[in-house]
């Protein structure tokens, strides 16, 4: 296997050498961003100008966080004081199998490939079949950018067939996986039988708790946050939990954001929808919209079928469901299309119980104007992350979820981490 054979020196250079490594990588990336705005843009249906301004430099901002976080990260570490003669050698842990999904497909693929590049681990990525293109383009930049060979190899096959036969491998050490709850826990499985370190980045229904004094903006942007890239992100706030008193205003205004939205085909520059990215995904969500009226959720806006003036492609309309009782289907499983589900709250109590009841813990959201109660909420919030009154979490923070999200984190310091072993060695000095 190239990458078994290319380990052992990658391993050994020096952490200077693969930081220009990824200097390298990134000026060439930036040079051909356009070409890979275009490349994500014809894989995944996302608009061209989403993929050029949020999906292609996704990747870039990674390479930065993590070239940053390498400054303090430290190879040979002291165990303390009190035991002058220990260090801790924190080493690659070898050849790693990265598998990802398709819907932000560079920024998936960087948060594995840079890190186990920069840690000194040897890799075979296999993205998702529905995200080929974006990745051959990388797979070139990387290789003109001077990786030694075997070093980074791409793998192009099904989950079932290519990522299978990693996850199996018994040479591959690790696999990063990124996808749906449900392939996470067949890799889980799989793994099992060669005692790989498996970390997950799995699915999410993120609950966006809207109290009575949150900001003028904060339902609006709730809606937009969950219909960007037609709601196709794991950390979607697909469940906008909104207080009594605010509810029927929240609906109307989530109504009137829903319906001036527009959908459209993906080369159509502008800040509109494109289509999901397959047939089965329309289906799915489909089937989800009808479960919901069929369940007796208040459809507010959009619903069934295409919108107007489009007749065929992967078009899901902008959809609005109110009144969404916390154990309706909608509620409960992830959607991965435009559809925010609303449900109302009497109480701070309530609103948590509610956010964490599904097995998904990802991305919680929290809007009020009350810092003791925030401080209290985010506390309380199974999830991996909470985002409040609309602030981003900032550069190198982990990315990762609990329960069925995954079992992982991504970005920064805890990115790097994540590919590495450490050896506990005693009279060293
Ligand atoms: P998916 O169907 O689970 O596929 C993800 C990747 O895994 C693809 O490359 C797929 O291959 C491969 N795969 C599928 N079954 C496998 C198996 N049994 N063994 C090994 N590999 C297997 O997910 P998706 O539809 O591409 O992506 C959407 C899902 O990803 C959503 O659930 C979303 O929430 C989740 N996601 C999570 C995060 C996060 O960071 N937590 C980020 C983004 C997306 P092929 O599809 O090519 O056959």
């Amino acid at each position: 296997m190239a990458a078994k054979r290319a380990l052992p020196l990658w391993a050994e250079t020096n952490p200077a050498e693969r930081i220009a490594l990824i200097e390298r990588v990134q000026t060439i990336y930036a040079a051909r961003s356009e070409d890979m705005a275009k490349a994500i843009s014809e894989e995944m249906g996302a608009p061209i100008d989403l993929a050029r301004t949020r999906q292609a430099p996704a990747a870039l901002r990674h390479m930065t966080n993590f070239l940053e976080a390498m400054k303090t990260f430290e190879f040979v570490r002291p165990l303390g004081p009190h035991a002058p003669n220990d260090r801790i050698l924190v080493e690659p842990i070898g050849v790693v199998g990265l598998i990802t999904p398709w819907n932000w497909p560079m920024s998936q693929v960087a948060l594995k490939v840079i890190p186990a590049l920069l840690t000194g681990c040897a890799m075979i990525l296999k993205p998702s079949e529905y995200a080929a293109l974006s990745s051959t383009l990388l797979a070139e930049i990387i290789h003109e950018a001077g990786a030694p060979e075997g070093v980074f190899n791409l793998v192009h096959g099904t989950g079932e067939e290519a990522g299978t036969a990693l996850v199996t491998h018994p040479d591959v050490s690790m696999i990063s996986f990124t996808g749906s709850t449900g392939a996470g826990r067949a890799v889980l499985r799989g793994a099992a039988e060669t005692f790989k370190r498996v970390a997950l980045e799995l699915g999410g229904k993120g609950a966006n708790l809207i109290f009575a004094d949150s900001d003028d903006q904060a339902v609006e942007r709730g809606v937009r946050q969950c219909f960007s890239n037609s709601g196709q992100s794991c950390n979607a706030p697909t469940r906008m939990l909104v207080e009594r008193s605010l509810y029927e205003d929240a609906v109307e205004t989530a109504r009137r954001v829903a319906e001036s939205i527009e959908v459209g085909a993906s080369n159509l520059p502008g800040s509109h929808l494109g289509p999901v990215v397959s047939a089965r995904q329309y289906d799915r969500v489909q089937s989800l919209i009808e479960a919901g009226i069929s369940e007796g959720a208040r459809l507010v806006a959009g619903g069934l079928g295409r919108p107007a003036g489009l007749n065929r492609g992967c078009f899901v309309k902008p959809t609005v469901f109110a009144d969404v009782g916390p154990q309706m289907t909608i509620a409960q499983q992830e959607i991965f299309g435009p559809v925010l589900s609303i449900t109302p709250f009497d109480s701070e109590e309530e609103a948590i119980a509610i956010a964490n009841d599904t097995p998904y813990g990802l991305t919680h959201y929290v809007q009020s104007q009350d810092t003791e109660r925030r401080k209290r909420v985010a506390r309380r919030l199974q999830s991996g992350m909470v985002e409040m009154n609309g602030q981003f979490r900032g550069a190198g923070a982990p990315f990762g979820g609990v329960k069925h999200s995954g079992l992982a984190r991504e970005g920064g310091i805890w990115g790097l981490e994540e590919f590495t072993t450490v050896k506990s060695v005693s009279g060293w000095g």
